[in-house]
């Protein structure tokens, strides 16, 4: 079953008015959508009288405006499709605003030696998959605090987890595949503290459908008294990410939040965690930067900045949430305009995509491309839609590819120094407007081509307007 991941092309859509993209049938009826979202997870009341209509258009404004304000997006009370598209993201089924409110405050368990039950199990993994991801789920988080996790065969336990259908009792119904994924409740007695998975979602260990690790060590947060976290690369950010198992480390915004309600780890050194970059950061520099169906595209380690030239706001993301297949840290990246695929680099691996989905038979080499054995890794790349060369940063040298032909043109590799000038290593490169920016630490230097000469040097975040 495919995964309805975060789409690209949507953005696009909304914004291209002059694109001649195929119309997309209406998946969902925006109206609906939008006040379920809102009465769902921002508390939107919808139950008033005829009457009240002018009241609730208004108080939809508001929620928009909390909900816009919550994702980091531009807060205009009014719809529009990056607030749609955010909508229809597949999510956790906590509200942002407005708890599973049980007892007032702040509520935590205030023993820390607690217990868990698995009810049933998803028939989409082995039992002993369902065990195990949900044990490493509860190590998230009895790594960084002073909580133990102990697993009982019958008998209430204080986190009872199950995988329920629809309408399941507790006023919190499911809706079918994707949107709502799970939901949990806040500590406390009886349905305090459970967590309740979707089963007609795909469940899995991978990739694929939805990790089940990663949505109940999500799940698990709120169990232990955490609310949603508007950080893009936090575990409790509200939409749904891939994360590796194997490679997961909880990020520091989770450890922080978890830590001012139970306090330290007793180890005798502290976790710490991955931290969100701060898009104006002074120091940020970026591995890849490509642009894709009009948008441009700075990737950093987990992290991938997503800037449309006609939108002021920049959005952050986790590259996993668009390509759960990708590795983090990718080091260069272009666009193929013609045949509307995305090129990815990592190490001696490259990737192509045709939307989210990785073309049949990549990741392959790079020699595959005809690079020599000695070259190790791609540093940076941009493809020249008018001419169909894609230029390959390479140490102190660069390569050119012509798409058409598929084979490295003559006479390369050449020194960049020769023909770039004075730059350094090359970080990530590409294409705007007939001009070539190439990004070296924290600087970019604007080179037009037709001149040979640099017309000027930024910084590297002088695109996100900071
Ligand atoms: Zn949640
Ligand atoms: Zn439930």
């Amino acid at each position: 079953m495919p995964v309805r991941m975060k789409s690209l092309p949507l953005l696009l859509l909304a914004c291209a008015a002059l694109s001649s993209a195929a119309p997309v049938a209406p998946e969902v009826d925006t109206t609906m959508l939008v006040e379920g979202y809102l009465r769902n997870f921002y508390s939107l009341e919808t139950e008033l009288h005829p009457s009240f209509k002018r009241k609730i258009t208004d108080s939809v404004s508001e929620k928009l405006k909390k909900m816009q304000s919550f994702f980091g997006l531009k807060v205009t009370g009014k719809l529009n499709n990056e607030t749609v598209e955010m909508m229809k993201q597949p999510r956790c089924g906590v509200p942002d605003i407005g708890e599973y409110v049980l007892i007032d405050g702040n509520p935590k368990w205030t023993r820390n030696d607690l217990t868990y039950r698995i009810i049933n199990r998803t028939p989409d993994m082995r039992p002993a998959d369902v065990d195990e991801a949900i044990k490493q789920a509860f190590e998230v988080w009895s790594n960084v605090v002073p909580l133990t996790f102990r697993r009982i065969e019958d008998g209430a336990a204080d986190i009872m987890m199950s995988f329920q259908y629809r309408d399941h009792g507790d006023g919190y119904p499911f809706y079918g595949p994707h949107g709502t994924l799970a939901h949990a409740f806040q500590p406390g007695p009886r349905i305090g503290g459970d967590v309740h998975f979707d089963e007609e979602e795909t469940w899995t260990k991978y990739n694929r459908g939805y990790s089940l690790f990663i949505v109940a060590a999500h799940e698990l947060g709120h169990s232990l008294g955490l609310a949603h976290s508007p950080d893009p690369g936090s575990l409790m950010y509200p939409n749904y990410a891939y994360r590796d198992t194997k490679e997961f480390h909880l990020p520091q915004d989770d450890i922080n939040g978890i830590q001012a309600i139970y306090g330290q780890s007793l180890q005798p050194v502290q976790p710490t965690g991955p931290s969100t970059p701060g898009t104006c950061d002074p120091n940020l520099s970026f591995d890849a930067v490509a642009t894709l169906r009009g948008e441009m595209l700075f990737f950093k380690g987990r992290y991938l900045w997503r800037k449309h030239p006609q939108i002021r706001e920049t959005e952050i993301n986790l590259i996993s949430q668009f390509w759960p297949t990708l590795p983090a840290g990718i080091q260069a990246a272009y666009e193929n305009v013609e045949k509307d695929q995305f090129v990815l680099f990592k190490e001696d691996k490259y990737w192509v995509f045709k939307e989210s989905n990785v073309v049949h038979g990549y990741p392959k080499r790079i020699h595959q491309l005809g690079f020599p054995k000695t070259v190790k890794r791609i540093n940076a790349a941009f493809s020249d839609k008018n001419t169909g060369k894609t230029y390959f940063f390479v140490a102190n040298k660069y390569w050119s590819y012509d798409e058409r032909r598929q084979s490295m043109d003559k006479g390369y590799p050449r020194k960049i120094i020769k023909d770039f000038g004075k730059i350094g290593q090359i970080d990530a490169a590409f294409q705007h407007n007939g001009y070539i920016y190439l990004f070296h630490g924290t600087k970019q230097t604007q080179f037009d081509p037709n001149t040979k000469q640099v017309v000027r040097v930024l910084k590297s975040t002088s695109w996100f307007g900071c």
